[in-house]
């Protein structure tokens, strides 16, 4: 707060410093910053992870203890596991990512990872506390389908780009991939939309709503918070790779028209 009004008071180049001084701190100036041997990205965002499973795992402790353990806290707390133990199985993927390639360490992404997604990611698990749904056969089963299929996009589109990345020439379900001016992969996920792994994720997070119902847009904060991150980080990336791969990008994105959702984005 302090630093937006030194930016409204002082006089253009004072401004200037202080506008720079916030941005530093806000992005950050380090892309991978080490501290005694320990990458701090990856130190920040497997904290983050642990503390979202810890307070789910401190909810479902209550919910027992009360003995109101429901339906809908089950289906939360193990579609929510297999996410974050899937994050810490292929935390290697991870290393091809947007987070760790372009986005510099800074307030943004310490503040994300230590406190955003652990409090705000368990949001419908404290709703659920205090709440009581009661979900259909039907429901349920819905409910597992779409996280199995956003699971599925999901892992499968990132893999697949990790893969290619290491071997270009690795086959992509079973065929030679696709490959545009030697650097873009075309077919797979990637022949779909060209963020399908955006679409997987939000999936996911959809099916970690779904069981609370639809009574209350509360415990819907997660997929429409990912929504909107990952539309403007498409955006960006979007961005990123039209000037770095220029020509060979405007081919891909010929080839592959969509952005996240096929047919309609
Ligand atoms: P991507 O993993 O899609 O990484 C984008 C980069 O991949 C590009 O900059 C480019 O980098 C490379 N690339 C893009 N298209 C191709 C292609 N066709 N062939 C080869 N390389 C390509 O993005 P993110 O890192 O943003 O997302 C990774 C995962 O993390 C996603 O599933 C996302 O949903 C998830 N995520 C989850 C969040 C959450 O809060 N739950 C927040 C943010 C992300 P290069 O220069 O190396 O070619």
């Amino acid at each position: 707060m302090s630093n937006v009004i030194c930016v409204i008071k002082f006089n253009y180049p004072s401004s200037y410093i202080c506008y720079l001084a916030v941005m530093y701190r806000w992005f950050g100036v380090q892309l991978n910053p080490q501290f005694m041997g320990i990458d701090l990205k990856f130190f920040f965002v497997r904290a983050g992870m642990m503390g979202w499973l810890l307070i789910n795992l401190s909810v479902l402790a209550k919910s027992v203890q009360e003995s109101d353990l429901t339906q809908s806290m089950i289906l939360y707390q193990i579609f929510c596991a297999i996410y974050i133990f899937d994050y810490f199985f292929h935390e290697e993927f991870m290393t091809s990512t947007w987070d760790i390639i372009a986005e510099r360490l800074g307030f943004m992404l310490v503040f994300g990872d230590l406190v955003w997604i652990p409090f705000t990611f368990s949001i419908q698990a404290w709703w659920l506390l205090g709440n009581k749904v009661e979900l259909t056969t039907a429901a349920v089963v819905a409910n597992c389908f779409v996280f199995l299929i956003g699971y599925l996009v999901f892992r499968g589109a990132n893999k697949q780009k990790h893969v290619f990345k290491k071997d270009p020439k690795a086959p992509i379900w079973g065929k030679p991939p696709k490959v545009i001016g030697g650097k873009l992969l075309a077919s797979g996920y990637w022949g779909i939309a060209r963020h399908s792994n955006y679409l997987g994720d939000l999936l996911v997070a959809l099916s970690l709503s779904l069981p609370c119902g639809i009574s209350s847009p509360v415990p819907y904060f997660y997929p429409i918070y990912l929504f909107i991150l990952l539309i403007w980080r498409e955006r960006r990336d979007e961005a990123r790779c039209a000037e770095k791969y220029r020509e060979v990008w405007k081919e891909y994105c010929k080839l592959v028209p969509w952005r996240i959702f096929p047919y309609i984005y």
